[in-house]
C-alpha cells in the first residue's frame, strides 16, 4: 500500500520535529499544552480567560493557529499573552514544522506555559504532535454530547478534556453524564473540566490545575507519549 507508506513518512518526519521542538522547550523550562476542538467550541475564549487570571502569576504565551485572519491573535494579544499567528491558508491542522518557525518569532525568555491553539478539527490534529507535553480537547454543549463517541480519535489522543457553554446547558439536549461517559469509555485517563468562559464557572479549578502543571506536580503530569501516538495511528 505505497500511500499509506508515504502518509507514514510524513508524519515520522513531523515527529522528529516534534521531538526537537519539545527537548527545546523542555531545556527553557517551558511547558506547553496543545488546545484542540471543533470550529466555535471556544478555545480563543477559554485561553482569554485564562489569560486574564493567571498573567500576573504566570508567563504565558500563545501559537495562535487559523486558516486565514489575525483576528484570534489580536484578541489573546490584548489579553496579555505573547502571541504569533500562524496562518495556514486552508490546511486543516498545525505542523510541527509551523511551530518551529513560529517559535523563532516569539519572544520566550518570560513564557513558562505555552499555548497552541490548532486549527478547528476535531480530525487530523490528533495525528499530528506539535513538541506539546500535553493534550486538551475543548468541546461544548452547544456541539452535542455525541462528539467523544462519533471522533474517538481525539478523545484517546488526549490527556484533557474541557467541556465548555455550561451556562446553556439548560436551553440545549446536552447530556453531560453521558458525554463524560463516553469520553471515559474511549480514555479512561481522561481529566474532565467543566466549565463556562461566559460565567467564570469552574475556571478556578480549570487555572489551578493549570499552575500545578507549569510547576510540575505530578498528579497533573499527563505527558504526551509520542510511541503511543505512533501505536495509536498503526504505525
Ligand atoms: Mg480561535
Ligand atoms: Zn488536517
Amino acid at each position: 500500500m505505497p500511500k499509506v507508506t508515504i502518509a507514514q513518512n510524513i508524519l515520522a518526519v513531523n515527529d522528529t520535529v516534534a521531538q526537537e521542538i519539545q527537548q527545546m522547550l523542555a531545556t527553557r523550562g517551558i511547558r506547553t499544552i496543545n488546545v484542540m476542538s471543533s470550529p466555535g467550541a471556544g478555545k480563543t475564549t477559554l485561553l482569554e480567560r485564562t489569560i486574564e487570571r493567571l498573567r500576573g502569576e504566570l508567563g504565558i504565551g500563545v501559537i495562535e493557529g487559523d486558516v486565514e485572519t489575525t483576528a484570534d491573535a489580536e484578541r489573546i494579544e490584548a489579553a496579555g499573552a505573547e502571541t504569533v499567528q500562524i496562518n495556514t491558508r486552508g490546511a486543516c491542522h498545525l505542523e510541527a514544522h509551523m511551530i518551529r518557525d513560529a517559535l523563532a518569532q516569539l519572544e520566550l525568555t518570560r513564557v513558562n506555559l505555552l499555548f497552541i491553539e490548532n486549527i478547528g478539527n476535531l480530525v487530523c490534529p490528533a495525528a499530528w504532535n506539535l513538541g506539546e507535553d500535553t493534550r486538551v480537547v475543548l468541546t461544548s454543549t452547544t456541539e452535542g454530547d455525541d462528539k467523544p463517541a462519533k471522533y474517538p480519535h481525539m478523545f484517546a489522543a488526549s490527556q484533557v478534556m474541557v467541556v465548555n457553554k455550561l451556562d446553556l446547558l439548560p436551553y440545549v439536549d446536552y447530556d453531560l453524564a453521558k458525554a463524560r461517559r463516553q469520553a471515559l469509555a474511549i480514555n479512561p485517563r481522561l481529566r474532565i473540566f467543566e466549565v463556562s468562559c461566559r460565567t467564570g464557572a469552574g475556571l478556578d479549578e480549570w487555572c489551578a490545575w493549570l499552575t500545578a502543571f507549569v510547576h510540575g506536580d505530578s498528579n497533573t503530569v499527563c505527558k504526551q507519549s509520542y510511541s503511543s501516538a505512533a501505536t495509536a495511528r498503526g504505525t
